[in-house]
This record gives C-alpha cells, structure tokens and sequence, in this order.
C-alpha cells in the first residue's frame, strides 16, 4: 500500500493514523459487533463517540462555556443561508468582507435572502491583500460583521480578527467561515459570535460543519427559520434534530484525539504549519518559474497557489508532479494555476517532497 502526497484543496489528506485506526474499528467497534456506521445515534456508544469529539474540539479550541459546539451537515455552503436566518430575527443588514470566491458566495446567498451589505472589499488590490481593520464601514443598521477568515482558492489569510462596534458603541458580533484554516492554529474563540467551517479540510470527511456560537446569539433567529435550520433548536437537541452524520462525526473525533494526542495540540501544530509554509513560499519567490502574488502578511498558510511563468509547462507540471506521488496540485478551475494544500494532515516531509520535485522541473525544464 502506497499513500501518496495529497494538496487537495478539500476533500483534503486525512492523517494515516487517523484512517488505520477507522479501519480497524470499522467492522467490530470496541467488541460491540458493529460499525460505527451502523449504530443508532441515540445509542449509549454512539452517545460517547460524539460527547468525546465535543470535548476534545473544546479542549483543542480553548472553547469558552459560554459557546454552543454543533454539528451540522449540508457543508459550509449551507451556512451562508443559515446565519442570517439564525442572526436576522431583529432586523438588520447582515455585513461583508470581501476577499474573495467563497466571501462572494456568502454575500450572494445572504443578498438572496434577506440582504447583504459589502463594508470593505480586497476589490482594489485585486484579492491580494486583506482589508485594514479602518477601511471597515458598516451600515448604521449592521446586524453582524461576516469574513472569510482564508480564502481556499485565492490562497488569502487574515492576518488579524476584524473588531467592530454599531454606531452606539455596542458590540457587533463577528461571523467567521473558517472551512479552511480551523485547527490549524490556536484561535481566541471569545472574539466570535459565530464560526464555522465545513470538515473537509482540517476536520474530516465532506458534508459535516462544526459550528461555534455564542449563547446569547441563539434568540435571534428569524420566526420563518427551517427547523433544520436553526441553531437554537440543534443546541437544545445537542445537533441530533434529526439523524447526525454519524460516520463524519466520528471521523471529525478521531481527527480532534489525533490533533491532541498525536501532534500534541494545536501549538505544536501551529509551529508545524508555519514551517511548511514558510519554506514552500520561500521556494516560490527564490524560484525564476513560479510565484504568488499574495502581499506577504496575507499569505495563506493552508493554500498556497503559484503560477508559472510559461503557462505550456502546466500540463507537463501537473502529469510529472502526479507521477511523483504529489497529488492534486492544479489550481481551482476559476483561476487555474497551481495549488498546494498544505492542511494539518499533510507532513512536512510532503512539503519537502514538492519542494525538491519543483527544483528539479524547474531546472529541467524551466
Ligand atoms: N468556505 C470556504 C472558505 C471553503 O473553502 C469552502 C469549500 N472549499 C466552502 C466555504 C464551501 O464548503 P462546502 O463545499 O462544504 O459547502
């Protein structure tokens, strides 16, 4: 069995131990004689599996008490429709960062519905930098402040969590997509009224969300929220409303045990990622074939996409790279290019692995 380098952007690398270990539980879990997969979710095992996942995310997470942890489905992407339904009961007009592919989704989903306000935008600058904290510019009506904390495909980072007031100087809860940086780092968790982030990159598999909320935010939900919608509902029910993405739910727990037992937690992971990082961007600016073009301080950590020079080596890049064990390195369909996904589970010795074959094509064939 060969397990190659995976840079997917998402469904992403899962770590080994995580998987052997699904495996060995997959047909005879812990003596019960059944699969995970095939439990009741309201059954004493599957009870445990989903209370520890819940801890160990909150332990992970530093999560305060004050914070609600569910585990929705329907991806991200569902979301973006149920904030503001959850967060609009009261009115208002839900504000945006835009910095990129998935912030524009969530703008015009929320546009769609209810209505949605642009207070500062990385339009400028072409999506290469973040908007400052001053260029933000709510309307007098805002109801919450939403950004993407990384833009997956743009590869764009917030350097900083965004702090705003309405006009009377109350507070104004911030919303934060983070499908594809969560875990990656320690994250002060008390500066959020929501965030959320679909499995698939640092979590587990596809479909699965976590959401983080905050308690005081649970009574705003719109009167024509879907049952299936709203938080409130999900939190009293502990998110088994209806049946639960059992499998996913486990999976995303064997991630948080791995993230705490096996790395160490997430400081130790943080270091590891700002390694990997660090020496694949260095590679791409000493490099004459490929570069980024993302300001330093905004550079994603967890996506990094680069161009070459000469777009006829794409191609050529992409079959060598693939035949080298280095999967999944084209760039999203929408902007083309390379990308590299350098989530919690791919190893440092991947990055070093890519590393070295970019080396060698680019002195090949650069
Ligand atoms: N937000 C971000 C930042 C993402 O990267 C993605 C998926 N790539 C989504 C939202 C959408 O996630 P899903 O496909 O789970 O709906």
């Amino acid at each position: 069995m060969t397990r190659h380098y995976n840079f997917c952007a998402g469904p992403a690398a899962l770590p080994t131990k995580v998987l052997e270990r699904a495996r060995e539980e997959m047909l005879d879990y812990h003596g019960r004689g059944l699969s995970v997969m095939e439990m009741s979710h309201r059954s004493p095992e599957y009870t445990a599996i989903a209370e520890r996942a819940e801890q160990d995310l909150r332990e992970l997470l530093a999560v305060p008490d004050n914070y609600k942890v569910l585990f929705p489905q329907g991806g991200a992407s569902m979301q973006f429709a149920m904030l503001p339904y959850n967060l609009l009961g009261a009115g208002g007009t839900p504000n945006f960062l835009y910095t990129g592919i998935w912030s524009k989704k969530a703008i015009a989903e929320a546009r769609h519905l209810f209505g949605a306000y642009v207070a500062a935008s990385s339009e400028a600058n072409r999506l290469t930098a973040v908007p400052r904290q001053d260029e933000i510019a709510l309307t007098g009506d805002a109801a919450y402040l939403h950004y993407t904390a990384n833009e997956t495909i743009g590869g764009l980072e917030f350097d900083y969590i965004p702090e705003v007031r309405k006009a009377d100087g109350s507070e104004l809860p911030v919303v934060c997509d983070m499908s594809s940086s969560i875990l990656s780092g320690p994250l002060d968790v008390s500066r959020f009224g929501v965030l959320y982030a679909g499995a698939q990159k640092n979590i587990g598999p596809a479909g699965l969300v976590v959401v983080i909320v905050r308690d005081d935010l649970l009574d705003r939900a719109r009167p024509d929220t879907p049952t299936m919608f709203n938080y409130k509902l999900m939190a009293e029910q502990g998110s088994m409303v209806n049946t639960p993405a059992t499998y996913s739910w486990y999976l995303a727990g064997l991630v948080f045990d791995w993230l705490k037992n096996d790395v160490g937690g997430l400081e130790a992971m943080d270091a590891i990622n700002t390694r990997k990082a660090a020496k694949l961007y260095a590679a791409i600016d000493d490099s004459e074939l490929y570069s980024n073009p993302i300001a330093p301080l905004n550079r994603s950590r967890m996506n990094v996409p680069f161009v070459l020079a000469d777009e006829r080596l794409n191609q050529p890049f992409l079959d060598e790279a693939d035949a080298a064990g280095l999967l999944n390195l084209k760039g999203h369909r929408s902007v083309g290019g390379m990308r590299a996904s350098l989530y919690n589970a791919v190893p440092e010795e991947g990055v070093d692995a890519l590393i070295a074959f970019m080396a060698d094509f680019e002195k090949r064939r650069g």
